[in-house]
C-alpha cells in the first residue's frame, strides 16, 4: 500500500494520497486548492494515475481542490449523497464502496459534524482504517455549531458507527492541531476526554458550551466549496452555472 499524509499548515487539514502500488491507480481524500501543484507533481513522481478524489464534507476552513484536479487529471470527484456541492460527479450513499486498482473504501455516513459528512473505512471487509473527516478527531470531535452540525448526532456517528469497528483500525482526521498524525479506535474508546467514560447528554452539553468562533475563511470557503473550489458562488449559483 503506498499512502501519504500531506499536511496543510495554514488549516491543519490532513490529505490523504492512497494507492496500492507505484504506477497503478489512486485516490485522494481532502485536498487542498494551494497544494495541488504539489499533489501533481508527487503523483508524477511516484508514477501514479489519480482517478478519485473525494472530500469527507463542505469543509469551512479551506478550500478543496477537488475541481482544479478534475481538471488537471479528469478525476472523478466525490462527495456523500447529502452534499449540497452540485459539482461534484459522483455522489456515494451509506454501504456504498468505492474500488480502483487494489484499493477498496466504504462510504459511511456520519453526520453530526455537518448534516452531509461521510466517513470511508479502507478495506472494509478487514479494516485497516477510517478516515473520519472532521466528526471525530485525535482525543477530539468536530464542532457541531454551523452547517447543520448537531451533537446528538455527531455522538451517534460516533459511538454506534465508527466504534464498532475492530479496535486496531487506524483513525485518519481531517484535521489535527496538536501535531498527532493518527491514533486507533480502541485508543479514542479509551482516551477521547470528550467521550471516554461520557453520556451523550455529557457530550452534547460539552459540544453546546464549546463556543469557538467561526474559522476565519468560513465565509469564503463554503460557497466556494459548494463549486468544488473553483469560484465564490452560492450554491444557487453552481446550479445555473453547472445546469
Ligand atoms: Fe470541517
Amino acid at each position: 500500500m503506498l499512502f501519504r499524509q500531506i499536511f496543510d499548515r495554514t488549516s491543519s487539514t490532513y490529505t490523504y494520497l492512497l494507492a496500492s502500488r507505484p504506477g497503478g491507480e489512486a485516490l485522494i481524500i481532502d485536498p487542498v486548492k494551494e497544494h495541488l501543484q504539489q499533489y501533481l507533481r508527487l503523483i508524477t513522481e511516484l508514477d501514479l494515475k489519480l482517478v478519485q478524489a473525494i472530500d469527507t464534507h463542505t469543509h469551512a476552513d479551506h478550500i478543496t481542490a477537488l475541481g482544479d484536479l478534475r481538471d488537471a487529471v479528469q478525476c472523478t470527484t466525490i462527495m456523500g449523497e447529502r452534499t449540497h456541492a452540485h459539482c461534484v460527479s459522483r455522489h456515494v450513499r451509506e454501504g456504498e464502496r468505492l474500488d480502483i486498482d487494489g484499493v477498496r473504501l466504504q462510504a459511511v455516513y456520519t453526520p453530526g459534524h455537518t448534516d452531509e459528512s461521510f466517513s470511508f473505512v479502507l478495506e472494509p471487509d478487514k479494516p485497516r482504517a477510517v478516515f473520519t473527516g472532521d466528526v471525530l478527531l485525535i482525543r477530539g470531535s468536530g464542532r457541531t455549531d454551523f452547517q447543520g452540525g448537531d451533537p446528538h448526532r455527531s455522538w451517534d456517528s460516533i459511538v454506534n458507527k465508527l466504534f464498532t469497528l475492530p479496535d486496531d483500525t487506524l483513525v485518519y482526521p481531517a484535521h489535527d492541531y496538536k501535531g498527532m498524525t493518527a491514533s486507533s479506535i480502541g485508543e479514542e474508546k479509551h482516551w477521547n476526554p470528550r467521550l471516554a467514560g461520557k453520556t451523550e447528554a455529557e457530550y452534547v452539553a460539552l459540544m453546546r458550551g464549546l463556543n469557538l468562533p467561526n474559522p476565519a475563511l468560513m465565509d469564503i470557503a463554503v460557497p466556494a466549496n459548494l463549486a468544488c473550489g473553483q469560484a465564490t458562488l452560492t450554491a444557487r449559483d453552481d446550479v445555473v452555472r453547472h445546469g
